[in-house]
């Protein structure tokens, strides 16, 4: 017989239902079966082990990546009286933890996944009985995951030390490819997979290339009230955006690792607290932060990967009311992920190209955002969610290979030595005194580009850049890329999707 975990759920945790599909990862575990729960963030997965670990003989050991993290998660347990104690490098309290948990004294004991290797560490997890292992963060398993974890391949030779003992993996973050691999590492059977819905329903997602992307963010908050959250790509640019952002008179702060730790955490705790502030953050920030009423996330950058742009978006409206997520990405991002693809070992590029492929398709698409996003997770949606830039603005997609094709040879005879803006002039015909010096004005291409076209050329660089047709290389000059000969052979087309109509020319209000 499973006992019944309401009146536990109701007395510990103060609630009266469960959500979603916490009942069923619950009742499995409970049962003593290993358990793959993949639920988005803010569902509620730490739930899915701490009831257990409350309701369970023994400790539930719990395995996860950050000891920040694992910190935050110590005070709300403890919050709720659930007896908890970490294992990190970070303890002075470690012979207090272990002699509590040797005397059967735990609950929960939270360890870094390092730990798991050591022979000691299986000594100790063997003097007292275990009630679960609880895997958090558990895509870190996988290489196809996006944020692959050496250590916790260290995982699975320790938990078969232990076969009786419940095994439960939780992830945010997992396609179909890495949620297979997190069974098969995990050694938890198919059936064990509990997937939660990923929707949410109440975010807009709207996705534009950059222009002027201080001055894009501006317009975001100005027309969303609420706080809110701007992500950059480095601390320097949390900085610059925080001081230009603050401009407008809205509160406004940075975030990120290299700040003094006071100031970064009264800047976070004012956050928290605050009904209107905009902190611009690297993407270490909202993670284990509790703040239901983020009313926009705004990208002044590529995310890393979907998974990424979909947790990092997640942190807007988690109190169910309209929130609006948008993202800003530029060529530039494109170019410089397929740099750091290069820098990774060879057996993981094709992961990271497959996801980079799947961004670039996000962002390029004339159709509905949340299709994509939810596909990208294993939901099949047949309908438009009429909640993304291009359900709610109908986006012109034109066939723009013929354009390509004038702009890849005008790159090619000028030699494969200039940057987008003297290309685009000469495609224009617009004479200076380099296209004279260069003799370039009597290329076949010059002034080939007129009328509407024209404003095609800089969206088609962009695109061209994208698909690795087009590469920057050291001096800025544009080179031909893997995926320029087929648009030449017109094997390939290059489609684009210009701004919905209402919004050229005017600004578009991002909140209603
Ligand atoms: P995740 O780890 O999936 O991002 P958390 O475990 O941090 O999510 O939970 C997110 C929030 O949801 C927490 O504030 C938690 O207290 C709350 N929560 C979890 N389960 C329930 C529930 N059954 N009913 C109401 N609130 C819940
Ligand atoms: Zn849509």
């Amino acid at each position: 017989m499973i006992p019944d975990p309401l009146p536990t759920l109701s007395r510990v945790f103060g609630f009266p239902a469960f959500r979603g599909v916490q009942e069923d990862v619950v009742a499995r575990v409970l049962a003593g079966e290993r358990t793959l729960g993949v639920m988005p963030t803010g569902a509620g997965k730490s739930l899915c082990y701490q009831l257990p670990s409350v309701m369970l003989e023994g400790t539930c050991v719990v395995v996860s990546p950050l000891i920040a993290l694992m910190h935050d998660q110590l005070r709300a347990a403890e919050a709720v009286g659930i007896r908890a104690a970490t294992l990190t490098s970070a303890d002075q309290n470690r012979a207090e933890s272990i002699a509590r948990f040797r005397a059967g004294e735990l609950d929960l004991l939270y360890i870094a996944p390092e730990r798991a290797s050591t022979g000691h560490f299986r000594e100790l997890l063997a003097s007292a009985p275990l009630s679960l292992f609880a895997i958090d963060e558990a895509h870190c398993v996988s290489e196809w995951g996006h944020d692959f974890r050496p250590d916790y391949r260290l995982l699975a030779p320790l938990m078969d030390a232990f076969p009786d003992v419940p095994r439960l993996a939780l992830t945010a973050t997992a396609d179909a490819h890495t949620r297979s691999d997190i069974l098969q590492q995990l050694g938890i059977p198919q059936d064990g997979l509990i997937v939660s819905g990923f929707d949410r329903p109440n975010i807009r997602y709207a996705i534009s290339p950059k222009a002027n992307t201080t001055k894009q963010i501006a317009d975001v908050i100005a027309a969303t009230p609420g706080p809110g959250i701007v992500y950059a790509q480095t601390r320097a640019a949390t900085e610059k955006l925080a001081e230009a952002l603050g401009r407008s008179g809205r509160p406004t702060r940075a975030y990120h690792a290299g700040l003094d730790p006071h100031i970064r955490q009264k800047n976070q705790a004012d956050f928290v607290a605050s009904e209107d502030m905009v902190i611009c953050a690297t993407v270490a920030f909202g993670m284990g932060i509790d703040k239901p009423d983020v009313r926009f996330v705004a990208h002044a950058g590529l995310p890393k990967s979907i998974e990424a742009y979909y947790q990092e978006t997640g942190r807007a409206g988690r109190d169910g009311d309209p929130a609006v997520a948008h993202l800003f990405w530029g060529a530039e991002d494109f170019a410089r992920a397929r740099q750091r693809i290069g820098e990774v070992e060879p057996d993981r590029q094709a992961g990271e190209r497959t996801r980079l492929a799947a961004l670039g398709a996000l962002v390029e698409t004339a159709g509905c955002r949340r299709r994509i996003l939810l596909k990208h997770f294993g939901e099949d949606r047949h309908e438009d969610c009429g909640n993304c830039d291009n359900c709610l603005g109908s986006p012109d997609a034109v066939d723009a290979t013929e354009t390509a094709r004038k702009f890849l040879s005008a790159v090619f005879r000028t030699g494969q030595l200039f940057g987008v803006g003297y290309v685009e002039q000469v495609l224009l015909g617009q004479s200076t005194e380099r296209s004279v010096d260069r003799g370039h004005e009597s290329l076949s291409v010059w002034g080939i580009v007129d009328g509407e076209e024209a404003a095609l050329v800089k969206p088609v660089a962009r695109a061209l850049l994208l698909r690795d047709a087009l590469r920057t290389n050291a001096h800025g000059g544009l080179e031909f890329g893997p995926a320029a000969r087929p648009i030449l052979k017109e094997d390939a087309r290059v489609m684009l999707v210009l701004p919905p109509k209402r919004a050229r020319g005017g600004r578009k209000r991002d909140a209603g």
